[in-house]
């Protein structure tokens, strides 16, 4: 079975910064090694994601 995982990307350069098992909800602050963009990733349930209306 292969669990899904969320990708972690630049928003800048779109590189794969990380991984995160689905249904994680976490809100991290990151550095791409490669271009320096610092963002904050606001990682939520991705079922909730779908079902948001607010
Ligand atoms: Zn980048």
């Amino acid at each position: 079975m292969v669990k899904d995982r969320i990708e972690i990307r630049c928003v800048r350069c779109n590189k794969l910064l990380g991984k995160v098992p689905e249904g994680t909800i976490a809100e991290i602050e990151m550095k791409c090694t490669k271009c320096k963009t610092i963002h904050t990733y606001k990682i939520n349930n991705t079922e909730a994601l779908e079902a948001q209306g607010n």
